[in-house]
């Protein structure tokens, strides 16, 4: 079978045998998949170099007629982080993991994307980027409105089962107006103060959000 290209990220390796590797990707044209990359543990192989997470990928591979098709080649292209960022960026590749299955057709824009605000984002990072991949998912709504009704909130809203409600709507932790503006704020890169009290809670709503979808907390998002 004829070989296939795209760009790439990787998401998870996983040893297989003595000297390779299961490793799988997100790509942009053809979703999440998994390829075998035979010998990538050996010291000499090619790809043990490139097979890096958190690096823009161009990935070749053939298809297997029945099974997990075989890596062919890799190109590592430029870090989209800085050193400073990597532990933030490989939290953020695990709750993408957790998100894009493999055969989902999409996920490699919503991880870039993503992975481009945590870069540049000067406060609270990772919380801005996982937001930004939760927003792109499709799990987030308007901050200035009740998710269930649809009113527009002035005051305090509350924060319930991975949604925003109006009191009227349900009762949970309580988000203040200052809260969701800032968030609206720093999700378009605007330069807003964050409290501590703050970041803790918005920290909280991630954590009840991705629980509330089945998906396992990362270490910064741990009670
Ligand atoms: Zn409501």
């Amino acid at each position: 079978m004829a070989e296939i290209q795209d760009r790439a990220l990787l998401v998870r390796r996983i040893p297989y045998g003595d000297t390779s590797l299961i490793c799988h990707f997100i790509t942009e044209h053809h979703g999440r998949i998994a390829l075998m990359a035979r010998g990538a543990r050996r010291p000499k192989s090619a790809f043990r170099a490139s097979l890096e997470p958190l690096y823009e990928l161009q990935i070749g591979w053939r298809p297997g007629r029945t099974g997990m098709g075989t890596l062919t080649d890799v190109n590592r292209g430029a870090a989209l982080l800085q050193p400073a960022q990597m532990l933030g960026g490989q939290e953020l590749i695990a709750i993408a993991s957790r998100l894009f299955q493999e055969g989902d057709s999409h996920g490699y824009e919503e991880l870039h994307s993503a992975l481009q605000l945590l870069a540049v984002s000067s406060q609270q990072p990772l919380l801005v980027a996982v937001w930004k991949l939760l927003e792109q998912t499709g799990w987030l709504g308007d901050m200035s409105c009740c998710w269930h009704c649809g009113t527009e909130e002035n005051g305090s809203m509350f924060w319930k089962q991975g949604h925003l409600l109006c009191g009227a709507c349900g009762q949970g932790m309580e988000i203040s107006a200052g809260l969701r503006k800032t968030v609206a704020a720093l999700m378009h890169g605007e330069r807003v103060m964050l409290s501590e009290a703050n970041a803790g809670r918005w920290r909280e709503m991630i954590r009840l959000i991705l629980q509330q979808h089945g998906i396992k907390a990362t270490d910064s998002f741990k009670v």
